[in-house]
């Protein structure tokens, strides 16, 4: 497969990357506006302000809206959208899963939006819905793999400088939507990740993040990973943090149009709007009541407006995050503002080996935020380091109290943090609070103390410990003595 893309920065899964297209190089993560080419509204040329280098648009209604289809054929996509930036085109599979049926085959719509123009061409795969039963997801995965390949073999003719897309199907089957990416991976030059808007939209974030982390499980890192129908700013940071580098939002219209306000941190309903938590053009120059007495069509356009200003912002932040190495800590955050972001981020847990071959080792700072913070890659690593380290002497002292001159020392979440490693990353880069930090800090801590008394068991080890620690050090292996300060 060739090579369009290539990754500048990383942090956790997440990275800052440039995806060559033929209308030019886009920078990820990126968020694509879905236009409608039948609706007049934010324009796609307009699109430029709010921050888009790309937008998507959707190649089954242009080819079946005849005055649209001629136009395009004629003069071209990025003509017809008076746009140009790069495109990516759906093909009609969202209209196969609202609909149940599209009047198109698979050959027809990859021909007709290559010979458009689309920058990213997807072929007409079905989208199979969660919780489908085995059988029905595995043959519908059969047939999108076999008009997957037959658009591979279209697209691949000549030397064609236009993307494919090769989405990842699979329902909620972990073992299918691994399968799929197998697959996939040597057709497609993106790689989107496919029905998952049933679950989107009913908050079922965790099953979201377990089809992507199996997908990543399988896929080679280099792929840039579309998830298909994830507008909303609240999850850009949890689903970049697992890899993802491609969304869409039709969110800034779909919410505009029935009053709902965007943030980073949820939804709004301008009804229940006394002050705009934003400073935008939009939220600056107006007041909620002053959008609410506006009639639909205006203030439908200003909540667009806002909904795109306040995604690209967040957007932005979270590429922030990536170059400052603090992803992890925007995420823990952003999780907070609702249950079952906390549900999909802890959902992510069991998948922290895989999470480990991508995050960077080396960060400038490790900010403890709260107890989610125990679970990153930086803390299973220290610990497996930890144990690594040779122990010399026969006498040994570990403290709790950096006051106490030691060989080693006993620090919450970290565990055993040997003398010389307290002032390297991470753990002697931790912000911590002074006091009162979640019980499985601690716990964390001294489980990594019992492997290491464990692995040293010919050894003897003097353990200096304040009182905070009494309820936590219980049942140590033999070779050690606590001496209580
Ligand atoms: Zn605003």
């Amino acid at each position: 497969m060739r090579q369009v893309f290539e990754i500048l920065h990383k942090d956790a899964m997440g990275r800052i990357g440039k995806l060559e297209t033929p209308h030019g190089s886009v920078e990820t993560p990126a968020l694509m506006p879905v236009i409608n080419p039948n609706i007049d509204f934010i324009t796609p040329s307009e699109m430029k302000k709010f921050g888009a280098e790309i937008l998507i648009t959707n190649s089954y209604i242009i080819y079946r809206t005849s005055k649209l289809r001629e136009k395009a054929l004629k003069n071209g996509l990025h003509s017809l959208l008076g746009v140009d930036l790069p495109v990516m085109t759906d093909s009609g599979s969202y209209q196969l899963m609202v609909y149940g049926d599209v009047e198109i085959d698979n050959r027809t719509i990859v021909e007709f939006q290559n010979r458009i123009g689309s920058d990213i061409v997807v072929p007409l795969d079905i989208p199979t819905p969660p919780d489908a039963d085995f059988d029905t997801a595995r043959n519908d995965l059969n047939i999108t793999l076999e008009r997957e390949r037959e658009a591979h073999q279209i697209h691949f003719q000549n030397d064609n400088p236009l993307l494919l897309a090769a989405p990842v199907q699979g329902s909620t089957h972990p073992e299918l939507r691994r399968k799929s990416a197998e697959e996939v991976q040597n057709l497609g030059d993106v790689i989107p990740v496919g029905g998952v808007v049933p679950l989107l939209d009913t908050y079922r974030f965790a099953d979201v993040a377990k089809i992507i982390l199996e997908v990543k499980s399988v896929i080679s890192p280099i792929k840039p990973i579309h998830l298909f129908g994830a507008g909303h700013p609240m999850v850009f940071s949890l689903f970049t943090a697992l890899g993802c580098d491609l969304f869409d939002s039709a969110a800034y219209a779909l919410y505009a149009k029935d009053d709902r306000y965007l943030t980073p941190y949820g939804t709004k309903k301008l009804a229940e709007l006394q002050y705009f938590p934003c400073s935008c053009p939009v939220c600056l120059s107006h007041t909620p009541e002053e959008l609410r007495r506006m009639d639909k069509k205006e203030r439908q356009m200003l909540m667009a407006e806002h909904n795109l200003y306040v995604s690209f912002e967040e957007l932005r932040r979270v590429k922030q995050a990536i170059r400052d190495n603090t992803l992890f800590e925007l995420v823990e955050s952003r999780i907070r503002n609702h249950p079952s972001l906390v549900a999909a981020w802890r959902a992510v847990r069991k998948y922290v080996a895989l999470m480990e071959k991508y995050d960077p080792t080396m960060k400038k700072v490790f900010f403890y935020t709260s107890a989610d913070s125990c679970s990153r890659p930086a803390i299973s690593r220290h610990h497996e380091r930890v144990l690594r380290i040779d122990v010399e002497k026969e006498g040994v002292t570990i403290s709790t109290d950096h006051g106490i001159a030691a060989d080693f020392y006993l620090k919450p979440v970290f565990g055993v943090v040997p003398a010389e490693m307290l002032e390297v990353y991470p753990a002697g880069h931790a912000e911590m609070p002074e006091s009162d930090v979640e019980i499985e800090a601690f716990l964390i801590a001294v489980e990594g103390l019992r492997k290491f008394l464990a692995y040293h068991r010919d050894k003897k080890f003097r353990i200096f410990a304040s009182e905070v620690w009494r309820e936590y050090l219980k049942d140590l292996p033999e070779n050690a003595v606590i001496i209580w300060r």
